[in-house]
Formats: structure tokens, C-alpha cells, sequence
């Protein structure tokens, strides 16, 4: 989604039901990122956010001072997930630099992330980059969870790199058939180590989507 994209759209597509008669959302999937800065700063986004009835969030940015802002603003409420693309590193280039690594881990040093992520991967041999296999390695050194936006065929391969790797699987159901996401989560191994989990997102079916200051889906 981009910047505040699940919970602006929960906020436009959902007929208006009084605060105290709704469950509070815990969003796994928000971005704060550049675009959404000016038209949106911290204090009118996470009004959004509680109008929208969204009580936590993970947050990941491009660049990632957008969820460390946010957070700065509301640290009970927002929690952030660190983020590759910064400059010129995007979602079609971050897989081909290996210094990515060092960048992520020089702000995994200096404050607590709840993943890296969310990255795209649009290829299973992407997985097969240096820049992968240490992002990977990193997250599995401090235990944390990588969110990643793909098919299925990068999330077996991420598992063949590290079979302990636990992985918060973004749009699993908008790109691949529901049989199928549901095989992969059913998977006696990953079932009893928790490994995966599965965010199904099809709100692009449910009505128009707007993006907060423009952008593109992700
Ligand atoms: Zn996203």
C-alpha cells in the first residue's frame, strides 16, 4: 500500500460505524513514505489512522525516516519496520547491492525494528543475491521477521535459504490463488514453527483506491 493506504481506504470504503462499536485494527502493512510527508504530517496522519480505527501499526517507509517520525509522535501506537529503499535504492534495484546490508544493519544498531521489509522480490533468483542472503541473515540473527512482497515461488525460495526464516508474506492473495497460499501456510514445518504468515489483500476488488499524495500501489 502506499503511505497510508490501508487505513485511508479502510476510511473511504467502509460505511461509518461509531468508534466504540468497532474492533480496534492492528495494521501489519503501512507505509509513511516521502510522498505522503506534506499533505499528511505525523499529527493529521495518525488521526487518519484512529478515525480509521487503527490502534497499532507496523510502518515501513521510503526513506525510513518516515516511520521513525511517525513513531517519534505516537511510540506506543507505531511500531517500525525497516525498510531498504532510500535514494536511489528502490524496489527494482536494492536486490543487485550488496552494501544494502550495511545499511540495514548500521540502523538495526541503533533502534529496535519489529522486520526489514517490506522489500519486493520479483524473481526467486533474486533471493539468490548477496543482497538477499544477508538481509535474510541479518533478520535471523536478531530474530526478526522480513516482509516481503512477492509470489510464492521467491517465499519457497527464501525458505531454501534459511529454513528458519520467518516471513510475513505481503498480498499473498492478490497474486497467487487461494488453494495455493493456503498449502504453503498448511506446511507441516512452517505450521509448528509459526514461519509464515500470510497477509491476503484484495482492497483493490472492494472500490476505488486514492493514495495519499498519489504514488503507485505496493
Ligand atoms: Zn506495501
Amino acid at each position: 500500500m502506499r503511505a497510508l493506504g490501508i487505513a485511508l481506504m479502510l476510511a473511504l470504503t467502509t460505511v461509518p460505524v461509531a468508534a466504540s462499536e468497532r474492533l480496534p485494527i492492528f495494521d501489519t502493512h503501512l507505509h509513511y513514505s516521502n510522498p505522503a510527508w506534506k499533505p499528511f504530517p505525523p499529527k493529521k496522519a495518525l488521526r487518519v489512522l484512529q478515525e480509521a480505527g487503527v490502534s497499532r501499526a507496523l510502518v515501513s517507509s521510503t526513506p525510513d525516516d518516515g516511520s521513525l517520525t511517525l513513531q517519534r509522535f505516537a511510540p506506543s501506537r507505531i511500531t517500525p519496520v525497516l525498510r531498504p529503499y532510500h535514494g536511489a535504492i528502490g524496489s527494482s534495484t536494492w536486490t543487485k547491492d550488496p552494501a544494502i546490508a550495511d545499511y540495514l544493519a548500521d540502523r538495526l544498531e541503533e533502534r529496535r525494528y519489529a522486520g526489514i521489509g517490506e522489500f519486493h522480490l520479483f524473481d526467486a533468483a533474486d533471493v539468490e543475491s548477496e543482497a538477499v542472503r544477508r538481509t535474510v541473515a541479518l533478520a535471523r540473527a536478531r530474530n526478526l521477521m522480513i516482509h516481503v512482497h512477492s509470489g510464492a515461488a521467491p517465499i519457497e525460495a527464501l525458505f531454501r535459504v534459511d529454513p528458519n526464516v520467518k516471513i510475513l508474506w505481503a498480498h499473498a492473495g492478490m497474486s497467487e490463488p487461494a488453494q495455493l497460499v493456503g498449502a504453503m501456510l498448511d506446511r507441516p514445518e512452517r505450521r509448528l514453527g509459526q514461519r509464515i504468515i500470510a497477509v491476503a489483500v484484495e482492497l483493490h476488488a472492494a472500490g476505488p483506491i486514492e493514495f495519499v499524495g498519489g504514488g503507485e500501489f505496493e
